[in-house]
């Protein structure tokens, strides 16, 4: 008998399906893991936009991860929405006393529609407690720049450089994410790894643009993805090159799904 990997989301919830944990444990069973998540807050939202977040008290965040990781054997965790300091600070104690073997931390900052989903100054416990405990981040190019604490970068040069200069911040790997240069008709996202000697510098990671606006829950769905994947391949590049063919497969029957009035869901 074999069974699959098991993945864990902590993250926020999205009721219109489209991004957070409903986002994330569709990816899990696309892609073969067996999904739990530990919810760190309650989104009231639709494909229009968040109109409120209830978070959840970060001791009971503690208790759901503790409960969980008594029992059930995790193989890989994927970190979404934390909404503020205190819930990533109790996610980062709960990652370094149960040490799971897989790592991503997507850095949810901000949606689409503009609502902050990381209070402010929770961006320091980010990248100071979280940052050196994940094996793979996965920024988006504003959220990068939030972390470095500067503009996000305008072209494939300054992404280079800022992938790099989250290597510095003590990250071990950073898949850079491209898709906010909206203008390029690929997709181009920039992997750097500081734990392979034989790396040039870096990887980039084409896929062609797929023209959607049923984009809500583009990066949930694939860090998500890359968290199921990666006990199931030998290394982060041939994880993370499979994680984005899947998203592109997403975006692409995207268009078939038509759910409410904004930006629609990716369909798994
Ligand atoms: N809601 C939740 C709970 C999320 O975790 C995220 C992103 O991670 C979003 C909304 C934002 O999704 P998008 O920017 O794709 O609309």
């Amino acid at each position: 008998m074999t069974s699959p990997p098991i993945a864990l989301s902590i993250a926020a919830s999205d009721p219109s399906g489209g991004a957070g944990i409903q986002a994330d444990l569709k990816a899990f069973s696309a892609n073969g893991a067996y999904g739990t998540a530990v919810l760190t807050a309650l989104t009231a939202q639709n494909t229009q936009g968040v109109t409120g977040i209830h978070a959840v008290p970060p001791a009971f965040v503690t208790e759901q991860l503790d409960t969980l990781f008594a029992d059930v054997p995790v193989d890989a965790v994927k970190i979404g929405m934390l909404a503020d300091a205190a819930i990533a600070t109790a996610v980062a104690e709960a990652l370094e006393r149960h040490r799971p073997r897989y790592v991503v931390l997507d850095p949810v900052m901000v949606s689409t529609s503009g609502h902050r989903l990381l209070e402010a100054d929770a961006v320091t416990v980010l990248r100071d407690r979280l940052l050196p405990l994940a094996d793979l981040i996965t920024p988006n190019l504003p959220e990068a720049g939030d972390l470095l604490g500067t503009a996000a970068a305008k072209n494939r040069a300054e992404a280079i450089e800022q992938a790099h200069a989250l290597l510095d911040t003590g990250a071990r790997r950073v898949l850079l994410k491209g898709g906010h240069h909206t203008h390029d008709a690929e997709s181009v996202d920039i992997l750097v790894d500081a734990t392979d000697a034989s790396d040039s510098g870096f990887t980039e990671l084409s896929a062609p643009r797929v023209n959607t606006r049923n984009t809500h829950g583009t990066g949930c769905t694939l860090s998500a993805a890359i968290a199921a994947l990666r006990p199931q391949h030998d290394d982060w590049h041939t994880t993370v090159s499979a994680a984005k063919a899947y998203l592109t497969g997403a975006l692409r029957a995207a268009d078939t799904l038509h759910i409410g009035r904004g930006h629609g869901p990716v369909h798994h």
